[in-house]
């Protein structure tokens, strides 16, 4: 069983309508399961319920940050390693790095470039997959 193709499921918790429909296309399109949730609150509780192999996490949230989000998220032991990828504004690069401080695993930009979403997302499921298998740098490092 290929771990990657296995994980299919991405929780998208995302606030703007267009984005957040752009970000389910997106996934839909790619044989991906989309949940969505439209505020902090909502976010954190779908992704107990639903533990995804992903989580798309916008930081300009309303009641809740995108960081409570993510932390909020990482003090649940079950999801500890579960990708963060916090969607984040070109124009505020500040955020990336408060962003992986509050527990997120990466980072994409908005505006979402739909040629590299897909692959943006492939990348950060093979680090999870390759995390869990013991195969990241260190053997494929060996391996050459
Ligand atoms: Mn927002």
């Amino acid at each position: 069983m290929d771990p990657v193709a296995d994980a299919r499921t991405i929780l998208v918790i995302e606030d703007q309508e267009q984005n957040l429909y752009l970000m389910k296309y997106l996934l839909e399109a790619n044989g991906y399961e989309a949940i969505l949730a439209r505020e902090g609150h909502e976010g954190v509780a779908k992704a107990r319920s639903c533990s995804p192999d992903l989580i798309l996490l916008d930081i300009q949230l309303p009641t809740i940050s995108g960081y409570d989000v993510a932390r909020e998220i990482r003090r649940d032991g079950r999801l500890g390693k579960t990708p963060i990828i916090a969607v984040t504004s070109f124009a505020m690069p500040g955020d990336r790095e408060d962003a992986l401080a509050a527990g997120c695993s990466g980072y994409v930009e908005k505006p979402i470039d739909p040629e590299c979403f897909i692959g943006q997302m492939e990348a950060y499921l093979q680090d999870k997959a390759d995390d869990e298998n013991g195969t990241s740098e260190a053997s494929q490092g060996g391996a050459e």
